[in-house]
């Protein structure tokens, strides 16, 4: 097929022009913190693995025994014959930890948030959806075919505005938002979003991928406050913090039975592997039990931001927005050098013009290292 090789082959040029181009680099990672790449061994700051769980013995094994016991994959999805006792379980410790009264585990993240806003909201509805929101619930809101209005970052008024106009036209209205922004690592305001949902009768769904595990002694963003924000819909997912793979939606039992029967990622999907449920459980004994190591990687950032100059860490990532993909692709190329392995993110994961080196810091990050990237950051980035 000619004219679809020249239509391929055009979109890349285009790509390349740009410096938008990716391509996929030959990873492997042999512990928490150091990836080999290219012949080379760099210390990253570029997995999301911030507790360094899946390199982690106790992890490791609950997951092989589950292998050997119950084989690789779930054979069917989890209403057919997916459905493994190990999943309720994962279920009920998602549940204990977010203070729910149920939890249902999907594929990934991304298949949970592409099922649960379309089992929510349908033609007549409306998604209202922060605009640095992940690009999965941004799937999720589209698929839904509800209405969707994007309100201003972390913008609290402007969300009780757009709920004014809009929610007498509307039979139900999601608003949608990461409770730690994937790409920023500022958290959303959920008590005040809460508060603003509940009082126009909107249902608030966070994204709790980047805060499970590390924020909120480990029960994630929405117990970042100190106490616990009102958010009837908390998902996140297993494949960061908790080191496995899988995604789950914590909520109340009407409606994770709803999800059950309506989810179409659910539903149409096998089941998460048993090895995985019990790796994250596994994990998540390891959180429950150890609050102060689930601190250390927040502490790590701001360790970081306060070398650094650069305001201060919310959650374990830290942006250095630069600007240009070719200035961004630029300055990871000069920490590379110096042995850090730090990616840039270009459009369309972030906006134009807002190019950046994204740091994941890590728990098990030696300080010493910490403070030898910012010494470079410091004067080879900052001030340049
Ligand atoms: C990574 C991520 C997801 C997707 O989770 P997976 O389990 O990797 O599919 C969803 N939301 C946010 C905010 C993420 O950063």
């Amino acid at each position: 097929m000619r004219s679809l090789d020249e239509f391929a082959a055009g979109k890349l040029a285009d790509l390349e022009q740009a410096d938008l181009r990716r391509t996929l680099v030959e990873t492997t990672r042999e512990d928490g913190i150091w990836v080999n790449r290219d012949g080379r061994r760099l210390l990253s700051f570029s997995c999301n693995d911030y507790l360094n769980l899946t390199q982690h013995p106790a992890v490791k094994e609950a997951a092989v025994a589950a292998i050997e016991r119950y084989g690789i994959g779930a054979g069917a999805s989890r209403l057919v014959t997916g459905n493994h006792p190990l999943l309720s379980q994962l279920e009920a410790r998602l549940a204990r930890l977010k203070d729910t009264e149920a939890a249902c585990v999907f594929g990934s993240g991304y298949l949970a948030n592409t099922g649960i806003i379309p089992a929510l909201i349908g033609h007549g509805g409306l998604v209202l959806i922060d605009e640095l929101a992940h690009a999965c619930l941004w799937a999720g809101a589209q698929l839904s075919r509800g209405a969707v209005v994007r309100f201003r970052h972390n913008d609290v008024a402007h969300l009780d505005a757009l709920l004014t106009v809009h929610r007498g036209c509307h039979d139900h209205v999601l608003v949608v938002t990461d409770g730690v922004f994937s790409m920023d690592g500022d958290l959303a305001p959920l008590p005040a979003l809460a508060a603003v949902a509940k009082r126009h009768d909107a249902w608030l769904l966070t994204d709790d991928a980047h805060g499970i595990g590390v924020l909120g002694a480990g029960r994630g963003s929405t117990y970042a406050a100190g106490s616990r924000a009102e958010v009837p819909l908390q998902m996140g997912t297993l494949s960061k913090a908790i080191g496995a793979y899988g995604g789950y939606l914590c909520a109340s039992s009407a409606v994770i039975d709803l999800i059950r029967n309506r989810a179409r990622t659910l539903i149409y999907s096998t089941a998460l592997p048993p090895a995985m449920a019990a790796a994250a459980i596994a994990a998540l004994d390891l959180i429950e039990r150890e609050p102060d190591y689930a601190a250390l990687p927040l502490a790590k950032a701001r360790h970081f931001t306060r070398l650094t100059n650069l305001p201060e860490a919310q959650s374990p990532i830290v942006p250095i927005v630069i600007g240009e993909a070719t200035a961004a692709l630029r300055a990871a190329k000069l920490l590379a050098d110096d042995g850090f392995l730090v990616v840039a993110i270009r459009p369309p994961t972030v906006p134009e013009g807002t190019s950046r080196l994204r740091l994941a810091f890590t728990a098990q990050h030696p300080d010493a290292e910490v403070e030898r990237l910012a010494q470079l950051v410091r004067s080879k980035i900052l001030a340049h």
